[in-house]
């Protein structure tokens, strides 16, 4: 499967039936697993041996739908967990204990940001917060000796900032650890992280890999090209014997390609218990089968519904870096030739009441507080998400009163700007 192109690897990566077995990967409904004796499971829990016993820890329809992400991805193994936010805390956990320190970008998804600044924090693990606009030197000088990891967003939600992921890498594989980045709006078709240096993805499948606002989900895949053992000292959990697991010490075990997945399952996924049901891995990975062909659709509408915006008198600042006057439009010309994704963001010369006017005005676009799927939807953060603050805190929060965040469906991109062009009409 390695040889084909992405848009193959979407349809056909990840299982591979033999003789007579079913085309679509089945759903293993099942919790738990039989043996014939108790010897044989116990290497299983020795990690002796691979195979499935308990579904909290592994299941075949996940593993399927996990081998087809990490083809995507070009990585080496991957697990998936019950949503985006137990694949970044577990990517991060995995590697940052009490006591250690983590450097990110400032510009990530609110949900991350609220457990790396405040649930992470409790944990005893500290976090530089470092802008995606940074110099090098600034950059630099956010690692401390107890740094673990680098974090970052390829596109940031909802900021859409594009992170400079080969100057994060740099600095992240200088301090010798490795660079952390969520790829949930770019998703593997538009950037593979991994082609320009990162060491670990993750995803919140529940946006464009699932597609259609079925099932919540995430993913963890590892590049398997960080070296634990030369930096044995600063990652203890992989480098030294697992007293839970007989003494194993997962980078000599499972070495570079496989150590950090399996340590992610076998302390996190046994002690947390995030796990993704079989039934939605299967949803997600009818939403896989078809993500080549939708991203492409959704970076058109989006593209479609930006250039309208731009030249509408009512609109005062259009953020999409598809756009040739966007901030980060060179920085995308590098990362996502093919295309960005779906989300626009817009702020509307009335504020807030003109945002609310607007809204309420649409007849196809939905308000929902999501993003990435097949219905075109928006938000006002100011009238939501973002409701407790004033308008000057917004604005010092890069949250505009009269920003709205659009994302672009699969509808006709023609019906989609009517809708909007008859909204604005009401403004
Ligand atoms: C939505 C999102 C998350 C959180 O994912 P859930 O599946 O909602 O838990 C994390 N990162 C990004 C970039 C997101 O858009």
């Amino acid at each position: 499967m390695s040889d084909y192109r992405i848009e193959t690897k979407c349809v056909q990566g990840g299982y591979t039936p033999g003789n007579g077995e079913p085309r679509q990967i089945p759903i293993v409904q099942s919790t738990t697993f039989k043996y014939d004796t108790g010897e044989d499971m116990g290497k299983l829990f020795d990690l002796e041996a691979s195979g499935y016993f308990y579904t909290r820890l592994q299941n075949p329809t996940n593993d399927y739908v996990a081998a087809k992400i990490a083809a995507l991805e070009g990585g080496t193994a991957a697990m998936l967990t019950s949503s985006g936010q137990a694949a970044n805390f577990f990517a991060m956990f995995n590697l940052a204990s009490c006591g250690d320190h983590m450097v990110a970008s400032s510009s990530i998804y609110g949900g991350t940001f609220n457990l790396i600044s405040v649930t992470m924090a409790k944990m005893g693990i500290e976090t530089t917060f470092v802008s995606p606009d940074c110099t090098d030197e600034e950059l630099n000088a956010a690692f401390r000796p107890n740094t673990k990891l680098v974090f970052g967003e390829t596109i940031a939600n909802p900021a859409l900032t594009v992170l400079d992921i080969e100057q994060f890498a740099k600095a992240a594989h200088a301090h010798g650890v490795p660079l952390i980045i969520d790829n949930t709006f770019a998703t593997p078709v538009n950037c593979r992280p991994f082609e320009w240096g990162a060491d670990i993805v993750t995803h919140s499948t529940t946006k464009y890999m699932d597609g259609h606002g079925v099932g919540v989900g995430g993913a963890i895949v590892d590049s398997g090209k960080f070296d634990w053992m030369a930096h044995a000292d600063k990652f203890p959990g992989l480098c030294t014997p697992d007293e839970s697991y007989h003494g194993i010490t997962y980078a000599e075990k499972f070495g570079m390609a496989g150590a950090f997945i399996t340590k992610c399952t076998a302390q996190l996924m046994r002690d947390f218990g995030s796990i993704q049901s079989p039934q939605n891995a299967f949803y997600l990975n009818l939403g896989l089968e078809s993500l080549h062909v939708r991203m492409a659709r959704h970076c058109e509408n989006g593209q479609a519904v930006a250039e309208f915006l731009q030249q509408h008198p009512k609109v005062s600042h259009v953020s999409y870096c598809g756009l040739p006057g966007d901030k980060y439009h060179e920085r995308a010309k590098k990362y996502l030739p093919n295309g960005s994704c779906g989300v626009v963001s817009f702020e509307l010369k009335g504020g807030r009441e003109a945002a609310s006017v607007f809204m309420n005005s649409l007849r196809l676009a939905a308000i929902e507080t999501h993003v990435a799927d097949a219905r075109t939807c928006c938000l006002n953060p100011a009238s939501t998400t973002h409701r407790q603050m004033t308008d000057e805190q917004l604005k010092a929060a890069g949250v505009p009163a009269g920003l709205v965040r659009m994302s672009c469906g699969l509808e006709s991109a023609d019906d989609l700007i009517a809708d909007i062009a008859q909204a604005l009409e009401k403004v």
